[in-house]
């Protein structure tokens, strides 16, 4: 069970990093064919090199800005290329800029749109066709728990970008039904990547304390989600957002976290 995704061609935009690379590792461990996008080459390389060290499924990467039509249309032929198509596409390539709303330019707000919103939609335009022939297309976005759920200051264009994901998603879902392709959505809660480290400990320590499950979800478990909507046996659902969060959205305020603790 849970096994059909060996040998499948899977797109990974934003997989040189963070959550993405949890993803990428996670469909190679499956042995998948994955193929990751970003735009600095240092860190497409050594992410590559680190996920073909699993010796399980092929990894490669191609440089590109998903906010641009022409990349995420490289993206699909490079797929097809190297990996005979596309099966699975996990867009999750996405930035977080922090800025309070009373500072807020509109060229911030273009900014995380252009990736966030248009590079999710671009590259599932992109990657359509290919995913209409494989006969079992799968998408997963990876939203955020912060816009469709909760807020948190300095976010107010991201956690709008990230609910319109879902909204994109769910018109997606119904238009590419008929060609057998699925989409659906990842929402992470606060997950341990490179760029948290570098917040520090106490960063780290004030996250977890909110978390009802005690830590920080690691970047394989926003994988695991991945790969089960990906899997066949997940062939029946299309449309639906499931949040991985160590049960962060759920105490309705401190006191009900504190409650909790023995
Ligand atoms: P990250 O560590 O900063 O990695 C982001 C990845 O996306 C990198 O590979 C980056 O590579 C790529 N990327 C960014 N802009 C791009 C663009 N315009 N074109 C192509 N690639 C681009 O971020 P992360 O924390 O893993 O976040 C990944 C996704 O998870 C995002 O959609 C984010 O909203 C979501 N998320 C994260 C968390 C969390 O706790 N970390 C929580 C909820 C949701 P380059 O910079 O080289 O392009």
């Amino acid at each position: 069970m849970f096994t059909s995704v060996a040998g499948r061609s899977v797109v990974v935009t934003g997989g040189s990093r963070g959550i993405g690379k949890g993803i990428a590792r996670v469909f190679a461990r499956a042995g998948a064919n994955v193929l990751i996008t970003g735009r600095d080459e240092d860190a497409a390389q050594a992410a590559v090199e680190e996920l073909e060290a699993l010796g399980q499924g092929t990894v490669a990467y191609l440089l590109g800005d998903v906010s641009t039509a022409s990349a995420c249309a490289r993206m699909a032929q490079q797929a097809q290329q190297l990996h005979g198509g596309v099966d699975v596409l996990c867009a999750n390539a996405g930035i977080f800029p922090d800025v309070r709303l009373t500072a807020m330019t509109e060229a911030d707000m273009d900014r995380v749109y252009a990736t966030n919103v248009k590079g999710t939609m671009l590259a599932v335009q992109a990657c359509v066709p290919a995913l209409a022939r494989s006969g079992h297309g799968r998408i997963v976005l990876t939203s955020s728990i912060t816009g469709p759920v909760t807020g948190y200051p300095g976010w107010a264009h991201y956690g709008a970008s990230k609910a319109a994901q879902l909204g994109f998603m769910r018109t997606a879902a119904i238009e590419l039904a008929p060609m057998g392709i699925t989409v659906n959505a990842v929402l992470p809660g606060n997950v341990a990547t490179e760029g948290l480290a570098e917040l520090g400990e106490d960063y780290r320590m004030a996250m977890e304390s909110s978390v009802p499950l005690g830590r920080l979800g690691e970047v394989e478990e926003i994988g695991y989600a991945a790969l089960f909507f990906a899997t066949d046996e997940a062939g029946y659902i299309t449309g639906q957002a499931l949040v991985v969060d160590g049960g962060q959205v759920l105490p309705e305020s401190l006191a009900a976290l504190q409650a909790a603790q023995v």
